[in-house]
């Protein structure tokens, strides 16, 4: 097999030589991901099986279809996205052409983590496509089965000139980050976001980093809480709570933690009627090292208000909560990432906007609340990659919104129209004609009051006036002038001047 170095040089040759810049291109690489998610959906769903015990329903929703849709909605508007973007001009540039171009950056790096192992992988990859990017992506290890379902279809149906999968663990993502790249997108922990960020910083490589942190809920008082806690148990327990976006400890009045947990007892009842762990519907924990991780969290808590049945060959932990803890609980130091969730009871919303804000921005927040101030004190005094009023993980749903971190939770956003742009660098150009030099001399020496009194007319921006009185003898004066310009030439007007 050829090297890291030669693969990514072959694939630079290629890039260069424009083969991924066309629309053709993109649209054919593009309906071949559909066709591959289609035409591979069992064994795909299989493999999510083998390394996570996702039901279909799952696989379906969260993994295969979930990625067919942005390969539609890419297909759909592709040609819109890929058309130069016209901007506005000023007088000075009236005469010229002005606009965004989007271009690929070249050789991507799309380094996935385990928990969506084709999400994670298939999204990236079809904005990198649709952008027009070459790529190379690396599957995480720890999701092993799909990750070699994914190295064994993607090259059946995609262009593998421009776009490969290459397999492996720490050393090979370490010796792929030697490497240099145009862009990287990486998912996964906020620790290895900084080892990918440092790595990129060698070339100044742009980076697009998904990261993770402890995603806060707030419980306000008079919610309804049979419907909280059924919001919050499916956030929690969605692939048994390995979501970067899970809801991960929740914050409300002592009160309202104790009603909480009667209600989520009632939604584990009503979620698995025979018992959590004769469900198929519920994920097993991905590897043996995440599974003593949570369980450690869980021994060390003083107040297990509901305790989960646990398996440990089958690495299987049932929904579990933890009441009354403190800032300085063990579940409370590190995101859990896990079907473990903790109460803190807090005095009222401000205590726990508070407490948000001491903290590093989380990726996701989530408030259950019927009182608009309660939603205001949230929406305008903390920050969040995203930020669900009422409900958990939707958010994520919607291709209309970036989802992405700040801070410590990520930089950068993908999903939909978000992706493209993600992968696309927005190039500035303004294209001039040769002509009108006397109006261009303006700008050069020798410098005259004349010529900077005719500078600051044509290029000083004005403040907007609000109500349409003031606008309109602005409006009225700028047509008699782009008029004039028009008819008579800028030109002839500047050397009248002189
Ligand atoms: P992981 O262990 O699968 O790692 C992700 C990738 O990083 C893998 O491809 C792996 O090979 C590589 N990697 C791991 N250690 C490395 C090292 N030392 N040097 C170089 N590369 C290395 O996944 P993870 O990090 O356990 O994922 C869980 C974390 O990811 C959680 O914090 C979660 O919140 C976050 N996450 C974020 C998103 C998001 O979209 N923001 C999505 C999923 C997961």
């Amino acid at each position: 097999m050829a090297s890291y170095s030669e693969i990514i040089s072959s694939m630079r040759t290629v890039f260069r030589a424009g083969k991924t810049k066309t629309y053709q291109w993109r649209k054919q690489q593009l309906n071949s991901i559909l066709r591959c998610l289609d035409e591979n959906r069992d064994q795909l769903s299989e493999a999510l099986n083998k390394d996570l015990r996702k039901s279909k329903m799952e696989s379906l929703v969260f993994e295969i279809d979930y990625c067919k849709n942005d390969a539609v909605e890419a297909l759909n508007n592709l040609e819109e996205w890929m058309k130069p973007e016209k901007v506005k001009k000023g007088l000075m540039n009236m005469m010229d052409k002005a606009y965004i171009k989007r271009e690929p950056f070249g050789v991507s790096l799309v380094i996935g983590a385990w928990n969506y192992p084709v999400q994670l992988t298939i999204l990236p990859l079809i904005g990198a496509v649709a952008a027009g990017n070459c790529v190379i992506i690396k599957p995480s290890e720890i999701s092993p089965a799909t990750a070699t379902v994914l190295e064994q279809i993607l090259p059946k149906y995609l262009d593998n000139d421009c776009i490969k999968v290459i397999n492996g663990g720490v050393p090979e993502t370490t010796a792929l980050l030697a490497e240099r790249f145009d862009f990287i997108f990486y998912t996964g922990s906020t620790p290895v976001g900084k080892i990918v960020m440092q790595a990129a910083s060698k070339y100044l490589t742009p980076v697009c980093l998904e990261l993770g942190g402890k995603s806060p809920v707030y419980v306000d008082r008079n919610c309804d809480l049979s419907a909280v806690a059924n919001r919050i148990l499916w956030g929690k327990t969605c692939n048994s709570g390995q979501i970067c976006i899970a809801p991960d400890y929740v914050m409300c009045q002592k009160e309202v933690q104790d009603e909480l947990v009667t209600k989520l007892k009632d939604a584990i009842a009503l979620f698995y009627p025979d018992g959590v762990e004769k469900s198929s519907d519920y994920c097993r924990i991905v590897s043996e090292r995440h599974f003593q991780r949570i369980k450690k969290l869980v021994d060390n808590s003083k107040n297990v208000a509901i305790r989960g049945p646990v398996d440990e060959k089958d690495k299987f932990m049932g929904p579990t909560v933890v009441t009354d803890v403190t800032p300085d609980d063990i579940t409370m130091q590190e995101e859990i990432f896990g079907p473990v969730l903790p109460i803190m009871p807090v005095r009222d919303a401000n205590a726990a906007v508070d407490f948000i804000n001491n903290r590093e921005k989380p990726l996701a927040m989530y408030v259950f609340t019927n009182n608009k101030e309660t939603v205001d004190n949230f929406t305008n005094n903390t920050s969040s990659g995203s930020l669900c009023i009422n409900d958990v993980l939707m958010q994520a749903g919607l291709s209309s919104l970036p989802f992405g971190g700040v801070g410590s939770s990520g930089t950068g956003n993908y999903h939909g129209k978000f992706t493209f742009e993600t992968f696309s660098h927005r190039r500035s150009v303004l294209q001039k004609e040769l002509k009108m030099e006397s109006v261009n001399s303006l700008r050069y020496p020798p410098f005259t009051e004349k010529k900077l009194n005719i500078i600051s007319w044509l290029s000083t921006k004005k403040l907007k006036r609000a109500g349409l009185g003031t606008f309109l003898p602005y409006f009225v004066f700028g047509t008699i002038i782009a008029v004039v310009l028009k008819a008579v030439g800028l030109e002839k007007i500047v050397s009248y001047f002189k």
